[in-house]
């Protein structure tokens, strides 16, 4: 078999966290009964018209720059003409001439070090209705409350080479746009959508080979699936003298594999021309100016900030700087108790644990900085010890409390008063003869038995410090 090359760029469709659509005031919340967020103008009424949301605007301009694209400042719309029951207008208006970003690119970093993802455009469009099939029979049902949700599309040139490069760019364009606030670009719930074009060649070929675009891919994990799935189908067809023929294929995920949905449309299937119901948009150098001046601190500033800040380690500024949620979530702690390599600490180890346990996200924590911090400091100071703060811990993560209050009124604060803790051991070392037989003869493992009924009879309390020592000196 000949060596190949696998060739990917994407198509990432975004919803932008307006909080009404692109071209009307409808509400764009998630998850209202159908069709009780919609107009005249999201469902296409003859004589309705549009009028651009600012908001959308500004985001895809704050996206463009965080994406090192240029500002197409005269830019305009344009209507894309189809008919499918989730269109009511039968077109979308989106943008083809004249998209608002143009030749950006984003930095990935993956095992093989780093490398630039150029970033053919970004273009704005209105989001489709939603078709509901399943539950029904005979019949489909619609609903119009996505319809006019505001999307932006960002197209890649096609610089991936594998499913590793996909997933670092999926990645750093979601964490980047997160950071600017917006959207939340949820693969799971349709906020990132990424529709993947591929296309296999020789290794050291100039020219590309024919591609492929596959739809319906809301996971990583599918996505990195689709990818193997169909680089194999393509070769397999060229090894065997055959072509690959340019389609739209649709990735199902449980039978991993991928099906042909439609022949690929061109441009022109489309009937594109200039929408006459909007004014082309005219965007001065000082809103553009304005807009990058007003930008929050990306993940890169952030990373470098924190090394110097805070003195943390790089692995430790990296991952907590993943999600906005967690950064601030570890800014506001630190802020509070000062103490950065202890939060960092916590939000690492015990709440990424949990995190992962629960299968939640950053942004779904719900205790505050100001109760982590109060932890921090109640463990830093030895008032309760590293078993208990995990305990305490675990009930904060579950329902956010104050937990110098649950310390005080659970009796939980370490034990340090030796002469009660000397009664305790005096009792387990009359109560445990062979343990303690087994240490004089020197057996040092004999000494955790001690411990652990020592412990016990404290109900965890005691500092585990000074009951060894306490213990070694009895044992002597
Ligand atoms: P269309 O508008 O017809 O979908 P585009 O030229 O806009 O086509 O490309 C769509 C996406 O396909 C882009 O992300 C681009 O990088 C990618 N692409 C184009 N040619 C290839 C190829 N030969 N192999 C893989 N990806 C490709
Ligand atoms: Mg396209
Ligand atoms: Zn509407």
């Amino acid at each position: 078999m000949k060596n190949y090359e696998t060739v990917i760029g994407l198509e990432v469709h975004v919803e932008l966290a307006t909080k009404t659509k692109i071209f009307c005031s409808c509400s764009t919340a998630f998850g209202a009964k159908p069709n009780t967020h919609t107009c005249p103008v999201c469902t296409g009424q003859p004589g309705a018209l549009p009028v651009l949301n600012k908001q959308v605007l500004q985001y895809a301009i704050a996206v463009g720059l965080a994406t090192n694209c240029t500002i197409t400042q005269y830019s305009k719309f344009d209507r894309k003409n189809y008919f499918y029951p989730d269109n009511p207008q039968n077109y979308q208006i989106s943008q083809l001439y004249l998209p608002i970003c143009r030749n950006g690119y984003v930095e990935i970093e993956t095992e093989s070090g780093k490398k630039k993802v150029r970033i053919h455009e970004i273009h704005m469009e209105e989001d489709a209705g939603k078709l509901v099939h399943d539950e029904w029979e005979d019949v489909s049902i619609v609903d119009y409350n996505r319809s006019g949700v505001p999307l932006i599309e960002i197209v890649s040139e096609p610089d991936m080479r594998s499913a590793e490069e996909v997933i670092a760019y999926l990645e750093t364009l979601r964490q980047t746009i997160q950071y600017l606030g917006a959207s939340d670009c949820k693969l799971n719930e349709g906020s990132m959508r990424a529709d993947v074009n591929l296309s296999v060649r020789e290794v050291g070929s100039q020219e590309f080979g024919t591609r492929t675009e596959m739809k319906n891919l809301n996971s990583f994990k599918a996505i990195a699936h689709a990818i193997e799935g169909e680089r194999e189908r393509q070769i397999e067809l060229l090894e065997m003298g055959r072509k690959v023929v340019q389609e739209t294929r649709r990735w199902d995920d449980n039978k991993e594999s991928s099906h042909a949905m439609r022949s690929k449309e061109d441009a022109h299937d489309y009937r594109y021309f200039p929408e006459p119901d909007l004014v082309p948009m005219s965007i001065s150098k000082q809103w553009i100016e304005e807009i990058k001046k007003h930008q929050p601190e990306l993940r890169p500033a952030k990373l470098s900030r924190y090394k110097k800040e805070y003195d943390i380690p790089e692995y430790d500024a990296k991952i907590l700087t993943e999600s906005k949620a967690m950064a601030d979530l570890f800014e506001a702690t630190t802020a509070i108790c000062g103490k950065p390599k202890k939060v960092s600490n916590w939000l690492m180890v015990e709440t990424m644990r949990l995190m992962k346990e629960k299968d939640i996200e950053a942004d779904q924590l719900s205790f505050s900085a100001e109760n982590l911090a109060k932890l921090v400091d109640l463990a830093d100071a030895g008032t309760i010890n590293s078993n208990v703060a995990k305990d305490v811990f675990a009930k904060m993560f579950e329902k956010d409390m104050d937990p110098e209050v649950y310390v005080k009124e659970q009796g939980l604060a370490t034990v340090n008063d030796e002469e009660a803790l000397k009664k305790i051991i005096q009792e387990v070392i009359v109560a445990n003869p062979q343990a303690v037989e087994d240490y004089r003869a020197g057996k040092q493992k004999a000494i955790g038995a001690l411990m652990g009924q020592t412990m016990r009879a404290t109900k965890g309390k005691a500092n585990p410090a000074v009951v060894q020592n306490l213990l070694i000196d009895y044992l002597k």
